[in-house]
């Protein structure tokens, strides 16, 4: 069965390349995840505002800057995804979008926080609609060196530091989940719908790892059929995703990593994981050799 996506391979080759997302995105789409992602985005903010106030701690404050980040980005990548978004550069500039909205959400709950404690009340709706005034309110509180409710006022330029530093951590951390999920399942163009992921027996891991990359590459997937499946006592082996449209069975791709566990002092401590093959478009064929492996 031919599949429906070809990436120009006409030759001998079993395989089409890796699989790419056509960057594709439904005109509506951009407006609808816009539309669901800021509020949340507003939301999300105001909570890591309040959150931030109320746990004063420099290693609290970097946990719950990571956290805000990564929140914002699978938020943003996940509205993209409901929309049928397939364009990475899309879905990161509607996360760009939405963390700038979020964070300056953000800064108007702080305010709102900050400026109650000095006894005055101002609410957090008129700080967000007022724009020009709230970045005004920034300015000063970072002139008198206050960035927490706690402790002695800093010298300007630390405070500065200090805002640049959660910024670029929240932005940098929005933006590189949002690029993992953007693109970590395959979408079939012709049924208009996601691919769905399958895990494939474990295959034993050989010595030469790019070997198995290269031998993908090049079609030869005896080569992969033929490392049989893995020990049951192995450390470390190879393990195979499979990801097809569960509407037309096309679209087939295989992801292999290779699964490493780390032996610690007191037995098994964790496992690590590194992609080797990263959606490569096959035929089904070769996938129901590797299911069914013995
Ligand atoms: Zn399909």
């Amino acid at each position: 069965m031919p599949t429906p996506l070809e990436y120009g391979h006409a030759g001998e080759r079993a395989y089409s390349g890796y699989y790419r997302h056509s960057g594709r995105l439904p005109v509506w789409g951009v407006a609808v995840a816009l539309g669901a992602g800021v509020p949340v985005g507003v939301g999300l903010g105001i909570a890591y505002a309040y959150a931030v106030v109320f746990l004063p701690f420099v290693l609290a404050h970097l946990m719950l800057a990571l956290l805000y980040g990564s929140l914002l980005g699978a938020v943003a990548a996940g509205i993209v995804r409901r929309v049928g978004g397939r364009s990475v550069a899309v879905t990161l500039a509607i996360t760009a979008a939405i963390t700038l909205v979020s964070y300056y959400a953000s800064w108007a709950g702080w305010l709102h926080l900050v400026i109650e404690r000095g006894g005055k009340a101002v609410p957090i709706w008129e700080l967000l609609s007022r724009p020009v005034a709230t970045v005004g309110l920034i300015d000063w509180y970072s002139r008198q060196g206050i960035w927490a409710l706690t402790g002695e006022p800093s010298d300007r330029p630390i405070v500065l530091f200090c805002w640049a530093v959660e910024a670029v951590l929240i932005f940098g951390v929005a933006l590189w989940t949002a690029r993992g999920r953007a693109s970590d399942v395959p979408y079939c163009e012709a049924c208009k719908r996601w691919c769905v992921a399958a895990v494939l027996p474990n295959l034993r891991r050989p010595e030469d790892l790019g070997e198995i990359r290269r031998r993908m590459e090049a079609g030869d997937f005896d080569y992969l059929i033929g490392l049989g499946r893995r020990e049951a006592d192995a450390i470390a082996w190879i393990e195979p995703v499979h990801h097809s449209c569960p509407t037309c069975g096309g679209v087939n791709t295989l992801t292999l990593s290779e699964v490493h566990l780390e032996k610690g002092p007191k037995g098994l401590v964790g496992r690590s994981e590194k992609v080797i093959v990263n959606k490569l478009v096959v035929d089904a064929e070769v996938v129901g050799r590797l299911r069914g492996l013995a």
